[in-house]
C-alpha cells in the first residue's frame, strides 16, 4: 500500500507568509511540467511496483493546472480501483468548474480557505476574500466530492480568541468532512518575517488549538492527528500513509519521497530544473538506524494510534523507554504493541517525540520459543510412529 504525491509549483502570487517551492511565472508551461511528471514516474514505477491506492496534487496551486493534464498524469499513475484522489484548491485559483476536475478524476478537494473572517483573510494577503473562500466551499459542496476539506490558519499575528471563535463558528456552520488546522509559522526570509510583527504567544497559541479542538469535536469531527480533523469515514487516507510510515512516492519539483526499501529521496526544488532533467533527484539515500527510528516516531506519534513498536523494532533494532513521569502526567499511554499521546499530548507532540527518541535503545530480543521440532501439535514430545 502506498500513495503518490505530486507536486504542482505554481501559485498567482506568492504569499507574505510562505516558504514553499512555488513559482510565480504569468504562463506556467503545464504540458511540459506533465511530460515532466509522467517521465519521472516511468523511472520510480519498479522501486514501488503494483497500484497506488492514493495522490495527492499538491502545491503550489494544483487547481491552475488544467484538468487534461491531471487526467494525463493519473492515467500514467494507474491507481488501484476505489483510489483516493486528492487535490489542493484555493479560492480566487480556479479558472475552470470544479466539476471538471472531479470528471478528471479528482474525489476529494482540499481547499486553502485558511480564515473566514475578512481581517485576517486580508492580514494574510493571498489575494483572496473570505465570499471567495465561502463561495468555492458552496461550489465543491454542490459538485458532489468523496470528501471536501478545509485548511484553516491560526495563530495569525493580531489575531484575538475571540476572532478564531468567531472564524470556528463559521467552520462548523458549513458542515467540512475534514479540516486540516495549521497554526501559522513565521519562517525566515518571508515578508512575515521581514515585517517583524510579534508572533502570538505560546499561552494564546494553546488555547486557540484546544479551542478548536474542542468546537470540531462538538461537531462530529474528531482529532485522528495532532492538526487533523475528520467526521468517520473522511480520514485523508493518503496523509495516512506519512502517518502510519508506509511508503510514499513524491513527484515533481521539491516532491521528497519515502521508498518502500527505506530510502528518503528528495527532487531538485526550482520547477525550470525540474523540467529541464533526466533524473530530477538530488539525494536519495537510506538513513541510519537512529535516523530512521526518529522519523518514524515523530511521524507515527502525531496520530490517534502512536508508535507501532513491532514496526520501529522490524525496521530499526530499536525500541524505545517511555518516561513513566509523562504517563503520570497524561500526556502519553504506554502499550505493550504501541505508545500514544493522550488528548493533553496532542499539543505538545513534537517535544514528547524528542522525549522519547532520546530514549531510544537496542530492542530487546523476542522471547526465546519452546523448540517445538520434538512436539506434537498439543505440546507434548512427538512419539515415533513408524511411519515414514
Ligand atoms: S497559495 Fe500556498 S503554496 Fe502558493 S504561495 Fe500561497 S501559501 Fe504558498
Amino acid at each position: 500500500m502506498y500513495g503518490v504525491y505530486v507536486h504542482i509549483p505554481w501559485c498567482r502570487l506568492r504569499c507574505p507568509y510562505c516558504a514553499f517551492a512555488v513559482s510565480t511565472r504569468k504562463d506556467p508551461p503545464h504540458g511540459a511540467y506533465t511530460d515532466a511528471v509522467v517521465r519521472e514516474w516511468a523511472l520510480r514505477r519498479d522501486t514501488f511496483g503494483g497500484r497506488p491506492s492514493t495522490v495527492f496534487f499538491g502545491g503550489g496551486t494544483p487547481s491552475l493546472c488544467p484538468p487534461d493534464e491531471l487526467a494525463r498524469i493519473l492515467e500514467a499513475l494507474n491507481p488501484e480501483p476505489g483510489a483516493e484522489v486528492s487535490m489542493e484548491a484555493n479560492p480566487g485559483d480556479l479558472p475552470v468548474p470544479l466539476a471538471a476536475f472531479r470528471d478528471a478524476g479528482v474525489t476529494r478537494l482540499s481547499l486553502g480557505v485558511q480564515s473566514f473572517d475578512p481581517a485576517v483573510a486580508r492580514r494574510l494577503g493571498r489575494g483572496h476574500t473570505s465570499d471567495d473562500a465561502r463561495a468555492l466551499v458552496a461550489e465543491a459542496q454542490r459538485t458532489g466530492f468523496a470528501s471536501v476539506s478545509f485548511d484553516l490558519i491560526f495563530a495569525v499575528p493580531g489575531q484575538t480568541l475571540a476572532a478564531f471563535e468567531a472564524d470556528l463558528d463559521a467552520v462548523v456552520a458549513l458542515a467540512p468532512d475534514h479540516v486540516s488546522l495549521y497554526g501559522l509559522t513565521i519562517e525566515p526570509d518571508t515578508p512575515f518575517a521581514r515585517s517583524k510583527k510579534p508572533p502570538v504567544d505560546e499561552d494564546l497559541w494553546r488555547a486557540m488549538y484546544d479551542a478548536a479542538a474542542d468546537a470540531l469535536s462538538a461537531a462530529g469531527i474528531e482529532r485522528y492527528e495532532v492538526s487533523n480533523f475528520a467526521r468517520p469515514g473522511h480520514r485523508s487516507r493518503h496523509n495516512e500513509h506519512y502517518w502510519r510510515a508506509r511508503p510514499w512516492a513524491g513527484l515533481g519539483a521539491s516532491a521528497h519521497a519515502w521508498w518502500p526499501d527505506g530510502t528518503r529521496a528528495a527532487n531538485v526544488a526550482d520547477a525550470e530544473a525540474y523540467m529541464a532533467a533526466a533524473d530530477p533527484l538530488v539525494s536519495a539515500e537510506r538513513p541510519p538506524p537512529a535516523a530512521m527510528a526518529y522519523e518514524l516516531i515523530w511521524s507515527t506519534l502525531r496520530h490517534v494510534d502512536g508508535v507501532d513498536r513491532a514496526t520501529l523494532r522490524a525496521r530499526t533494532g530499536l525500541d524505545v523507554r517511555v518516561d513513566p513521569a509523562l504517563v503520570t502526567a497524561g500526556l502519553l499511554i504506554e502499550r505493550v504493541d504501541r505508545v500514544c499521546l493522550l488528548p493533553a499530548g496532542f499539543p505538545l507532540a513534537d517535544g514528547l517525540a524528542s522525549r522519547l527518541a532520546e530514549t531510544l535503545a537496542a530492542a530487546d530480543p523476542p522471547p526465546a520459543l519452546p523448540d517445538t521440532s520434538a512436539m506434537s501439535d498439543d505440546g507434548a514430545p512427538r512419539r515415533r510412529t513408524g511411519r515414514t
